[in-house]
């Protein structure tokens, strides 16, 4: 059982001031090491490979061209300082678009809660979505994109999985910020 404040999201948008031109220039002069470039997600935690591509999958089956890899979308599990909160997707000049996910959450969290915080993150950092706080008549969340702070419930399960889904990856919502 997921702790309703594990689930507390944070977007984070975060700009770095003007970079360090030298420092620019030598992350650009050094070569990929070649074992990244056969990585099926360089800069992304092993663990959470089998969300990007389960994700990817999802999106390509609703019509959606992703790519997580191009988009050098980055990923790591690591305790996140900030009490509560599961998963961040933060970007900068540097970085764009790197998702952080909680150590301890994912240590207690089930596949399912694993996979929604993932999702979520990515729907930040690949999608450009914003929160959504909508529920439906009975409570629960319309989407995953809530910020669990808001009041709908979670309701995220293998049966309500692909309508879920199905809203995750509908352009209306997409690219709200990008
Ligand atoms: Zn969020």
């Amino acid at each position: 059982m997921l702790r309703k404040n594990l689930l507390l999201l944070l977007f984070l948008p975060t700009l770095l001031l003007t970079c360090n031109k030298e420092e620019d220039l030598t992350v650009n002069s050094e070569p990929e090491p070649e074992i990244e470039e056969e990585l099926p997600y360089p800069g992304v935690d092993q663990a959470l490979w089998v969300y990007f591509e389960r994700y990817e999958e999802e999106g390509r089956a609703r019509g959606i061209d992703i790519d997580l890899r191009a988009k050098r979308i980055t990923g790591v599990i690591q305790e996140i300082s900030e009490d509560g909160v599961a998963g961040q997707c933060t970007y900068s000049s540097f970085r764009p678009n790197h998702i952080m996910i909680d150590q301890t959450f994912w240590n207690r969290a089930s596949t399912r809660a694993r996979e929604f915080v993932v999702f979520h993150e990515l729907g930040h950092c690949d999608l450009g979505r914003e929160h959504r706080e909508a529920s439906f008549a009975n409570g629960t969340c319309q989407s995953i994109m809530r910020s669990g702070v808001g009041t709908c419930r979670d309701n995220y399960n293998s049966v309500t999985r692909p309508t879920y889904l199905n809203e995750l990856f509908d352009t209306d919502f997409a690219n709200q910020i990008q």
